[in-house]
């Protein structure tokens, strides 16, 4: 069992903050009970998981509204419709319940009001593990488990062969890093392993995803700077893990949004502006702000570099 490989007070000091950002659900839910209040109807509907069992995933939230307690609603009435193997970029400041729609989707809690639909049916009409497997993760922090590299990029994947682990770090852009070590994918890794930066663990977790190959895919954009070569190399793995495929993405960068199908622009709980990056700049409301502001910064931290 994963259990074991995972000291206790480890996974006790992660708990809070897996629970607070949208940092490894899958591994959260395989490591801990499932949470009671979110519970499988009686004769729950599968759902295929895997692009190649049936065509990208149709994602449909209508008029949700949730709290995280009574009295406190934090999305207020929102909706928005992810096409089959389109792409929904949000964006927001922090606060505004970006990652409360993930854990949403991902059915971490059930909304108060109105529904979330996946090819067209309530997400509480599925089985969790047939939901959750339809939907890869992609976190802005990956947790590793105290195991070779290679394991953990078969983690969730299990039948996987050495070959189809290569190939997908290869899309990853990780293969030639992990070639390039003594032990190659033997090499350990986490806590008690070799220390990964925050791009190479992203890409562990790209890998990971691309092995899964699943319907659906929730990207959390790294907030943190990254060098301007790893930057463009997980941009480029993160392209070809959405590409066809639903997506929707917690976007920081301008380079992300600017060619989704929609982008909704957050703030307080509400969905503020949306359209896509053209429609928003022209409308000259809080997006094009934000554009601006952020271009703004990338021109300062040029002249810094220079
Ligand atoms: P964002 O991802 O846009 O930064 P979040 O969805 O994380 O925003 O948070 C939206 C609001 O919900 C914030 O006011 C935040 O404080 C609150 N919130 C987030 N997680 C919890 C939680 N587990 N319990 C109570 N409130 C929470």
């Amino acid at each position: 069992l994963m259990q074991l490989y995972l000291p206790l007070n480890f996974l006790g000091s992660v708990y809070s903050s897996l629970r607070n950002s949208l940092v490894d659900l899958e591994h959260m839910f395989a490591l801990l009970d499932e949470r009671s209040d979110v519970v499988d109807r009686p004769g729950a509907r599968l759902l295929p998981a895997r692009l190649d069992e049936a065509p990208a995933a149709d994602v449909r939230f209508r008029h949700v509204r949730f709290g995280y307690r009574a009295g406190r609603e934090i999305l207020h009435d929102i909706s928005f419709h992810v096409r089959a193997g389109s792409r929904v970029a949000i964006v927001g400041p922090t606060g505004a319940g970006k990652s409360t729609i993930s854990r949403l989707l991902f059915r971490f809690y059930d909304v108060d009001a109105g529904a979330i639909e996946v090819d067209g049916h309530d997400i509480r009409d599925y089985s969790q593990s047939a939901l959750r497997a339809a939907i890869g993760v992609v976190p802005q922090d990956t947790i590793l488990f105290n195991d070779t590299i290679g394991y953990n990029i078969a983690y969730g994947c299990l039948g996987a062969t050495q070959a189809q682990i290569e190939e997908a770090a290869r899309l990853a852009r990780i293969h030639d890093f992990i070639a390039s070590l003594p032990d190659g994918y033997a090499t350990r890794v986490g806590e008690r392993g070799l220390k990964l930066s925050g791009g190479e663990k992203q890409r562990v977790a790209i890998a990971r995803t691309i092995l899964k190959n699943p319907r659906i895919l929730l990207l959390d954009e790294a907030t943190s700077a990254l060098d301007t070569r790893t930057e463009h190399e997980i941009q480029s793995a993160l392209r070809t893990v959405a590409a066809h495929r639903t997506t929707i993405i917690i976007a920081h960068r301008l380079s992300t949004v600017i060619d989704a199908d929609e982008i909704l622009v957050m703030d307080k709980g509400e969905i503020r502006e949306r359209g896509d990056h053209r429609a928003l700049l022209a409308r000259g409301g809080l997006y094009a702000g934000m554009w601006a502001a952020q271009a703004e910064e990338n021109a300062k931290a040029h002249m810094v570099q220079d």
